[in-house]
């Protein structure tokens, strides 16, 4: 259910409505936009019935939330998602790149790439410790020992970390080096870890699945954001379908068509680009056939820059 206040509502009007609400034994989320405070409020929308908050002062309507994901539904909030971590800001008017290797394979080549990312003004490095890979022999990761390298790259380089977390037990591990938690998309539904995970202090990065519908990955974010963890950056990986032309992994899964991808991206309003960059991508330890390299990374950034700015965004990149 959705309380729309009136605009100028007074504070003691907001708390006494907030009170009546917690003693229906429902939870107020309130949300105050530049023009309106909302109140989301999430429980058996049964109780809410009963009581009449439509006639008290400073509300302005009621309104039930209809689609399913309650508080991953913009009519929750009434505005965009910002997330802030350390000094940098996710959503909002500058779109970040979110780049790295795909798994940390060694401490020379993180640090190669952390510097290099400095560099270019990223600020936020993605790299894997964990790897979700097809193949039960091929290289899983280096596990805790990649997290603390990518945490000893980040603060060289004054960077953020984002890192995928594939089982429960890792969590307290990824939470102690991390500044991001991923959930990749073969972990998209695994209900019990995206709860868990709403107990978590960090931001979740949720890849959606594989075969996913919107829907489905929404509802997916409502496990981490009903457990009380509302920061959730959607990460749109695309899915697979019949075509086997392009391997749809990250997107297009296909170093050519990168540049293309991160620009359509970018002009359809997203906050964020996740991109594979390694100083030798034909010789990454995983997808290097969808990693650029270093000067096909600032070619990119170059042309980024035109389209953001085209749609009136800043970019953290140089
Ligand atoms: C990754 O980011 O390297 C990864 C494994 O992604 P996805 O879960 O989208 O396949
Ligand atoms: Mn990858």
């Amino acid at each position: 259910m959705i309380i729309v206040l009136k605009p100028g509502v007074a504070k003691d009007e907001i708390e006494f409505i907030t009170e009546k609400i917690r003693l229906l034994g429902l939870i107020p989320h309130i949300s105050t936009g530049e023009e309106r405070t909302i109140i989301g409020v999430i429980g058996d929308e049964n109780k809410l019935r009963e009581a009449p908050l439509s006639a008290m002062a400073g509300v302005e309507s009621v309104m039930p939330i209809v689609k399913p994901y309650k508080m991953a539904s913009r009519d929750f909030t009434g505005k965009d998602t910002i997330i802030k971590i350390k000094d940098v800001q996710i959503g909002g008017n500058v779109l970040h790149f979110f780049a790295g290797p795909c798994t940390v394979e060694d401490e020379k080549s993180t640090m190669q790439i952390a510097e290099f990312l400095q560099q270019k003004h990223i600020r936020i490095m993605r790299g894997g410790a964990f790897k979700p890979r097809t193949s039960p022999y091929a290289f899983q990761g280096l596990g805790l020992e990649g997290l603390k390298i990518l945490r000893r790259a980040a603060d060289a380089y004054n960077l953020i970390i984002v890192t995928e977390v594939m089982a429960m037990r890792d969590i307290d591990d990824v939470v102690k080096y991390a500044d991001i938690i991923q959930v990749g998309a073969r972990n998209v539904q695994n209900f019990t870890l995206l709860k868990e995970l709403g107990s978590v202090p960090r931001p979740v990065l949720l890849k959606r699945g594989l075969a996913t519908k919107i829907e489905e990955w929404l509802m997916s974010a409502e496990y981490i954001m009903s457990e009380g963890n509302k920061e959730v950056i959607l990460c749109e990986r695309g899915i697979r379908t019949f075509e086997t032309a392009t391997d749809p992994s990250h997107g297009v899964g296909v170093r050519q068509y990168i540049p293309q991808m991160v620009y359509a991206a970018i002009a359809s309003g997203s906050d964020g680009i996740l991109l594979e960059v390694h100083p030798d991508p034909d010789a990454a330890m995983v997808d290097g056939a969808q990693t650029v390299d270093f000067h096909e990374f600032t070619v990119i950034c170059d042309s980024a820059k035109k389209v953001a700015h085209a749609i009136n965004k800043e970019i953290a990149c140089l």
